[in-house]
């Protein structure tokens, strides 16, 4: 048992800690978004790789809390240890568990790393002990690094070709700059796309085909981006975005593979531009949030995972709902960031930004509240000069 007061500890686009109370407090006002006009019931399994944080965490809360699905999730978090925290998706997934046990549902969590062997095979065994196939299997990992055996890859986030001279805010020291970036050797396209790509997401579901774990009508969805012109160099043109359509073009072919199987069908959902763990990492990105959810929030446009994967649900991934897909098979959940009036306003703001207007022209306090938020700091509601229990289970 380790009872103390916790003080969130961040180095540039990394929190070292996370509060248990503030993460529990998330994952509850997650929860309420989810059910909000949803049946409850209507879904059977439902596996989510990536499930702990961010997209893939608002994905489960959706399948459990709006659909009634029994929940499965694959993530790679750190458990409390002595005096130390554990992460923030330990945290989540810890209340999110207590949260359906107490609403007569599931999850079921494998900690380990889902690029490996080993935790498919022991997903794939607990699944089968489980009973029930699955609905879905959402795909959410977002990973700088996979091993593969002997071989490892680590995912760069660089443009392709040219070197890529930006605006960018310096976490550390809140101050807005010009950064170079310089272009990817074709080594490291290829690690990233080895990281981030369709590989992993493939070789879930047809691990899963295999074992007869998916249910007829079966949905695989995997998370895409493409944002404005004004990032592309830096994400949808530069390496992630190569890997991006390379899980796109994997996806397509998934899709024929579950059609001829199971009568399902595969598909990628291109979602907002948001704070999450994975975003904050990225040059530029950050500056580019602050200057949207700035905009969004003034047209009232604007949401977070929750909202985004609740819409997703209700519009597309519910059952009985067909999704609707643009020109290339895509589910677009990114219509409102896109909006030609909000990038118009966005661009504008950035030809003008400077670190003496940053607080007034952008929502970087947003940006910032948003990401200690992540950990479980600054919550609305939360006691942060109470001791709190940091020794919290997983079953
Ligand atoms: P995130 O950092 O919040 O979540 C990443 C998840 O992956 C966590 O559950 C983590 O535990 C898990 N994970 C990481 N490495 C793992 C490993 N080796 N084994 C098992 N689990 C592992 O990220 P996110 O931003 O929610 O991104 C999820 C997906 O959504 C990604 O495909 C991302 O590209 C996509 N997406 C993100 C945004 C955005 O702005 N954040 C926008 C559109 C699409």
């Amino acid at each position: 048992m380790s009872s103390q007061v916790i003080a969130a500890r961040i180095r540039g686009f990394i929190c070292l800690n996370a509060h248990p109370a503030g993460c529990a407090a998330n994952v509850d006002a997650e929860i309420s978004i989810a059910r909000q006009g949803a049946p409850g019931k209507g879904l059977g399994g439902a596996l989510v790789v990536g499930g702990s944080t961010g997209y893939g965490l608002s994905s489960l809360v959706s399948a459990v809390f709006g659909y009634g699905a029994r929940g499965t999730v694959v993530c790679l978090e750190r458990p409390p240890h002595g005096e130390k925290t554990a992460s923030a998706g330990w945290y989540n997934l810890a209340a999110a568990q207590q949260r359906a046990r107490g609403a007569g549902r599931e999850i079921a969590v494998v900690n380990g790393d889902a690029f490996s062997r080993e935790i498919k095979e022991q997903t794939i065994a607990g699944l089968q002990k489980a009973g029930g196939k699955l609905d879905q299997v959402i795909y959410s990992v977002a990973a700088p690094k996979r091993v593969d055996g002997d071989t490892s890859w680590s995912s760069v986030l660089k443009p392709i070709g040219v070197s890529f001279r930006s605006k960018s805010i310096n976490l550390g020291n809140d101050q807005v700059t010009e950064v170079e970036i310089a272009p990817a050797s074709d080594a490291e396209i290829e690690a990233t796309r080895r990281v981030m790509g369709g590989e992993d997401f493939a070789a879930w579901v047809r691990a899963l085909a295999e074992a007869d774990l998916l249910a007829p009508g079966c949905r695989a969805v995997a998370y895409s981006y493409v944002g404005p012109a004004l990032t592309f160099p830096i994400y949808r043109s530069g390496t992630i975005g190569k890997a991006k359509e390379d899980l796109e073009k994997t996806t397509r072919e998934l899709s024929a593979m579950l059609s001829a199987r199971v009568g399902g069908a595969a598909y990628v959902s291109v979602n907002k531009g948001l704070v999450t763990q994975a975003a904050a990492a990225i040059p530029v990105v950050p500056l580019y949030i602050s200057l949207l959810y700035k905009v969004m929030k003034a047209a009232g446009t604007h949401e977070g995972t929750a909202e985004q994967i609740a819409r997703l649900y209700r519009d597309h991934l519910a059952p009985g709902q067909t999704p609707r897909t643009d020109a290339e098979g895509r589910i677009r959940i990114d219509d409102l960031e896109l909006d030609p009036g909000v990038q118009a306003r966005v661009a504008a703001l950035w030809a003008e930004v400077n670190t003496e207007n940053l607080a007034t022209l952008s929502d970087y306090a947003g940006f910032r509240t948003g990401f200690r938020n992540l950990f479980g700091f600054e919550v609305p509601g939360v006691d942060y000069a109470a001791p709190v229990e940091t020794d919290v289970a997983i079953s």
